[in-house]
Parts: C-alpha cells; structure tokens; sequence
C-alpha cells in the first residue's frame, strides 16, 4: 500500500488464555501440555485453559471433573491471581512506555491503545501492530492477538477472528464491507435485548443497519443507539479512556426471604438494586458502563458481569442488563441474595477525579470489593465451600485495573 495513514488507528491488544499462559510461563514443563486453571486445588469450574487443552474440547467454565475424564493427561493449576496481576502491570506500563500514552485498560488483559498520532514516529499501523507484539514478548513473553482498526469495535472484531497468536487488520475505508454480513450480536457491547429489538425491525447484519433510520435508535436508546447504529459502519466514536485511577467499585445488594423461587420477586429486588445504584451514581456524579450482577443461590453466585455500550446512570438500563442476566444463568434455584455492582464509576464528564468519599463511603467500597471477591471465588465454588470460605484464594476479577485501589484485589 502506498499510502499507509490512517485518519484514525485503534489498536486492540488481547492475550490468549492470559492465566494458561502465564502457567505455562513459569513451569516450562506445561508448555505444550493441556493446563487448566482453578480457583485453588479445590475449585470444580475451570476459569481458563491452554489452547492444548481447548484442542481437546475443554473450555472455560466446564467441570474440572468432566474436563479429566474428556483429557486424562490435563493438568490442574490453582490461580495466581498476585502473579497474574503483576504481569498485567509490567504488560500495560511497557505499552503506555513504548506504543502509545493513549491506553485503555479494558480488561485484566485486553487493552485498546489509539495510535492515530504515532504513525510518523512508529509507522503505518500495520508496523505498529508487529511492534506491539514485539513490546508484550519483550516486557511479558506471553502470546497475545493484536487488532487494528479505525476505530475501537473494528479493532476487537478484527483480533477476535485472528486469535490464537496473530494480527488482525482491517483499514477503515475497508471496514463497513466487511462487517456487512456479521450478526450483530458478533460486535462487542450489542447484548441480546437490543439484538432482539433490531431483529424485530429486521436488522440481523451490521449492513441490514443502514436500512434503520439512526433516529430510531437513538429514541429508543439514546446515544448508545446512535453508536451502535454507527459501530455496524465500522465507525465507533468511542474514545479511549485512560482514566484507569478513577474508578472504584459501587454496589448494592440484598438478602432475599431464603430460596426465593419466584422470577417476579427476583426481578423487584434486582430493579430495586438497580434504581439505587443509579442514584447514587447520579449523586456522586459518576457513571459506568460494567456491571457484575449475581444472584446466590446455594449453590453459590450465579451471574456475570454486563457492559453497556456507553457509560450510563440509568436505573432501567442496569435493570435491563439484570433481566439479561436472569434470562442466561437463572434456572429457577431458590436464591438467597441478589446484587449489582458497578465495576467502573467515573466521573461523568470524563475529567474530574477528584470525587473524594468520605471515609464511611470508603468503607462501604471496600465492602463491596470483598463481594466482589467472593462473587468470583464463589462463581467456582462447590456447596460445601459456602461454609468454608476463609481458605479460599482471591480470584482476580475481570474488572481488575492496574493502577489504583483494584491493585490489591
Ligand atoms: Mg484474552
């Protein structure tokens, strides 16, 4: 290609079974072998796994148990999460160092860098996906999949068709053809409510979305809705957001009359929590975008953390994402407690972090981040762990940040 710039360059950075790997890392003896990753010895869901063990069907949430009998040979290694946290810092400083300042924690190990001003000093985006390869095996020797794109959901969809170990490419003049017949559903942050609104409207396909006035989707959600109409042209104005200091974690929950079996009931309460938790949000003048929602049951949490395509203060919008999530982990058991957290206040204007709680709040966050903990150990957990909760390991959560009051998690 002649002319290489870019008007716009993301690029998104993902680490293949981040966990397996970094086992694998540490004990050259697993390197090649079908490893999967516990939380402690004792855990029974496999939290993730090497590619070797993902050849033999395992995956990420299956049984330990039927993952042996499916592959004898699989090795079982309790989380780390302290390792895995600092590897996450070491990866995220040498990227901020050496691609760009621009950077996006987006997960404990996915990260979106806009390199839109690097490309006179770094060259055509192209180079500098090699490089950002080159930086991570440099600064972590961990096998990652780099995307690049125009813009941030160009950039993820473009790695997430390359993973294992590769890079993925797809200019912005060439975007809009080729996400023309991906589902829609296929693009990050378009969860299954809003891809039944536009199958109803009959858009399936990010190209069926041009036949949808954008007005429409911005009545019925709002700037989300206009970027979502706009990320199925290969054209998401997302920014990148650095702000990694900011956020701490708010949440509510609530302890149900035990073994609650009615769906009614569940959902009052998951409204209630959702109504508060926008409150306070708005009164803090803060907002978020990821929300970990979970129901206990005795069987421990059920659930799953939730993004919203934007950030949001919206009461009926968090409850939206808790119907969702009844819809995809709740089998009628009797639940116990229901909660909502949002994993990244911030404040609203995107600037100011200057928001500094009072120490009663304080102790109110670092309550929830124990829920939060325990949430993630417990999602792993068998029934008898209910009562033995004290030896068990932090898990790292996914919405673990490098930088500020998640570094300890
Ligand atoms: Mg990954």
């Amino acid at each position: 290609m002649l002319n290489n710039h870019w008007p716009r360059a993301i690029i998104f950075v993902d680490m293949d079974a981040f966990f397996a790997s970094i086992e694998q890392l540490d004990e050259p003896t697993l390197r090649q072998q079908p490893v999967a990753v516990t939380n402690g010895m004792r855990g029974t869901c496999i939290i993730t796994c090497s590619y070797e063990a993902r050849a033999r069907g395992i995956y990420t949430g299956m049984r330990i148990k039927e993952a042996q009998q499916l592959c004898p040979q699989l090795v079982q290694r309790p989380a780390r999460p302290q390792r895995y946290a600092q590897l996450a810092t070491r990866m995220s400083d040498a990227l901020r160092d050496e691609i760009s300042p621009d950077l996006e924690i987006f997960s404990v190990d996915e990260a979106f860098l806009d390199v839109s001003h690097c490309q006179k000093l770094l060259g055509p985006p192209e180079a500098i996906a090699a490089l950002t390869r080159e930086v991570i095996n440099a600064a972590v020797n961990l096998p990652c999949t780099v995307g690049v794109g125009g813009d941030k959901t160009t950039a993820k969809f473009i790695a997430k068709e390359h993973k294992p170990n590769g890079i993925g490419i797809l200019p912005p003049w060439q975007a809009r053809d080729r996400l023309r017949d991906v589902p829609v559903t296929k693009l990050c942050g378009i969860a299954e409510g809003i891809g039944r609104f536009l199958a109803a409207r009959g858009v399936h396909t990010c190209g069926d979305m041009e036949r949808l006035p954008i007005g429409i989707m911005g009545k019925r959600f709002g700037y989300p809705g206009r970027r979502i109409w706009l990320m199925c042209q290969g054209l998401d104005p997302d920014p990148i957001h650095t702000s990694v200091s900011a956020p701490k974690s708010m949440g509510h929950g609530k302890v149900m009359p035990p073994d609650t079996v009615s769906s009614d009931v569940i959902r009052m309460y998951l409204l209630h929590m959702s109504e508060k938790l926008a409150t306070r949000l708005r009164r803090h003048a803060l907002q978020a975008k990821t929300f970990s929602i979970g129901l206990l049951t005795r069987q421990g949490w059920l659930g799953d953390t939730y993004r919203t395509a934007t950030p949001t203060t919206d009461g009926a919008v968090i409850s939206g994402l808790s119907k969702q999530m009844m819809d995809e982990h709740w089998r009628g058991e009797g639940v116990l407690q229901v909660h909502i957290t949002a994993l990244d206040p911030h404040p609203a204007d995107g600037q100011l972090e200057l928001f500094i709680e009072q120490d009663k709040e304080r102790e109110a966050v670092n309550k929830t981040m124990d829920t939060i903990n325990q949430r993630y150990g417990e999602l792993v957990l068998g029934p008898a762990r209910l009562l033995k909760r004290s030896d068990m390991p932090n898990v790292i959560s996914p919405a673990w940040k490098p930088k500020g009051p998640r570094q300890t998690i």
